[in-house]
């Protein structure tokens, strides 16, 4: 019988997907949907990570302000931060562009910077296709990464009392994409400079991403591309857990806090439920917690952030000293989409 999925929220929608394509038992997939990657066997001790992601023009991005170069260098940081979230290396990717009418002006400036994006996380463009579109420009990337079988990091592994932790400051890109809109990024960009850069030019963390995936200690991990309050919704679900955030320790920059007093936008909403910081988001045991950050400011300088911990039940839920209140799945949804 055909189900109705229109009014469904964008969980729903890849449920309902999930449910209708099983795979058989002895199958190479290791792990369908669901997760930031598939996981495809490929031979006794490896595995190949695969991720897609489409942006549309006037959805993803605004060629208004964004140069065709950083969108580039984005539409390849988008996915590379997903093959980063299970920990593994990207090897090869695969470009698709619809365009209404013919290929943009802005074309070859935008390869420029999808060619150095893929140069710097060693990632070669192996195929796709160019299309014709009858209305809007969009632009998918594959990327295909691999990834020793034993070290790869699901959402699923979350277990209570672990720690949870993010790898950098939220809602920076928030912040970003609001200056933009506003019309204020173009004057005093130096001033916002790291909120723009992080709308505009998002890093994946590819070399954290696999430290913490080889340390063994990282439990549960996945990246924030639709905000904390929906990501870690989805680790709590996956792992059948709740989750307890508390407001304080949320790591927001000076820069985000100053943009939100100008643009008068609570912090609290760009650092929940801004998405696109592509940081990494993963639990930890508390046995292993100073272990991991040793390990992660000995290797590459960093600092990473405790944000609070895995509990029992479900939910994930944000407290300070005077409430605690729900704010599961409130990040980003295409389908309910939460507006800035
Ligand atoms: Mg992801």
């Amino acid at each position: 019988m055909k189900k109705d999925t229109s009014n469904k929220s964008e969980r729903d929608i890849i449920k309902y997907i999930s449910n209708l394509f099983r795979f058989p038992a002895d199958s190479p997939v290791i792990n369908g949907i669901g997760d930031d990657c598939a996981v495809l066997r490929k031979d006794g001790k490896s595995c190949f990570l695969v991720t897609t992601d489409t942006l549309v023009e006037s959805v993803h991005f605004e060629l208004a302000w964004h140069p065709p170069f950083l969108l580039g260098r984005k539409t390849g940081a988008v996915n590379l931060s997903d093959i980063a979230a299970m920990g593994g290396q990207p090897r090869f990717a695969l470009l698709n562009m619809a365009f209404p009418g013919s290929a943009p002006s802005w074309l070859d400036d935008f390869l420029a910077g999808f060619h150095e994006i893929l140069q710097e996380y060693g990632t070669l463009l192996v195929g796709g296709d160019t299309v014709k579109s009858s209305n809007d420009l969009s632009i998918t990337v594959t990327i295909i990464g691999e990834a020793a079988e034993d070290i790869i990091c699901y959402r699923s592994g979350a277990v209570k009392d672990d720690l949870v932790f993010v790898s950098g400051f939220l809602g920076d890109a928030a912040a970003g994409l609001a200056l933009c809109q506003s019309g204020l990024s173009s004057h005093g960009l130096g001033q916002w400079q790291q909120l723009i850069k992080a709308h505009l030019d998002p890093q994946p963390q590819v070399q954290l991403g696999k430290i913490l995936a080889e340390s063994g200690l990282v439990h549960a991990m996945m990246d924030i591309s639709d905000g904390l309050a929906t990501d870690l919704a989805h680790i709590c679900a996956e792992s059948g857990t709740a989750a307890e955030v508390i407001k304080e320790d949320l790591p927001v920059s000076g820069q985000m806090t100053a943009a939100a007093g100008k643009l008068e936008k609570p912090v609290l909403d760009w650092a929940l439920k801004g998405g696109e910081d592509y940081q990494l988001l993963f639990t930890v045991s508390p046995d292993h917690e100073e272990d991991l950050c040793n390990l992660v400011h000995e290797k590459t300088g960093q600092q990473i952030f405790c944000i609070g911990k895995i509990i029992e039940g479900q939910g994930v839920f944000l407290s300070d000293t005077l409430q605690r209140e729900e704010v599961s799945f409130q990040g980003y949804d295409h389908f309910t989409a939460w507006k800035s």
